[in-house]
C-alpha cells in the first residue's frame, strides 16, 4: 500500500500525539490539516471517543484560527477522494480571496495576496500547543 498521508514526508508538523497530527500547508497561510496517524477513510471508522478528540482539536484550532489570523470565515473540509486516509481541512478565508465564495479547490475568480505576517502564524502555533 502505498499512502502519502501513512507515508508523511516533508510535512510541517505544528502538533502530534497518538490518534494525529496537525500540519501547516504552505500555499495558504495558516491553512491546517489534522491528519489521522491510521489509515481510515471515514470519520465514522473513528470510535466514539476518539471522534470526539478530533472534534475538540477542530474547535481548538478554529478558535485560535480566528483570534489570531482573523479570516472572515473558516472553512473546514473532510474530503478524502483522492486520499482515502482521514484529515480534515481548516482554511482561513477571506471576502476576497482568489475563490471566494467557492472552496479553495474550485477556480480562481482572482488574483489575491494574504496580508497574514509570521508573528499571526507565530501565535496560532502557539496557541494550538498549548
Ligand atoms: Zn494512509
Amino acid at each position: 500500500m502505498s499512502c502519502p498521508l501513512c507515508l508523511a514526508q516533508n510535512e510541517n508538523v505544528i502538533y502530534k500525539n497518538d490518534l494525529f497530527r496537525v500540519i501547516l500547508i504552505d500555499e495558504i497561510p495558516g491553512f491546517t490539516r489534522i491528519i489521522l496517524n491510521k489509515h481510515i477513510a471515514e470519520f465514522s471508522d473513528l470510535s466514539l471517543d476518539e471522534s470526539l478528540e478530533i472534534s475538540k482539536a477542530i474547535y481548538k484550532i478554529e478558535k485560535a484560527m480566528l483570534k489570531h489570523i482573523k479570516p472572515d470565515k473558516v472553512n473546514i473540509a473532510s474530503l478524502g477522494n483522492y486520499v482515502p486516509h482521514l484529515h480534515i481541512h481548516i482554511i482561513p478565508r477571506y471576502k476576497d480571496d482568489a475563490w471566494f465564495p467557492d472552496s479553495i479547490w474550485s477556480k480562481k475568480h482572482r488574483e489575491y495576496e494574504y496580508k497574514t505576517t509570521q508573528n499571526q502564524i507565530q501565535n496560532y502555533i502557539d496557541e494550538i500547543k498549548s
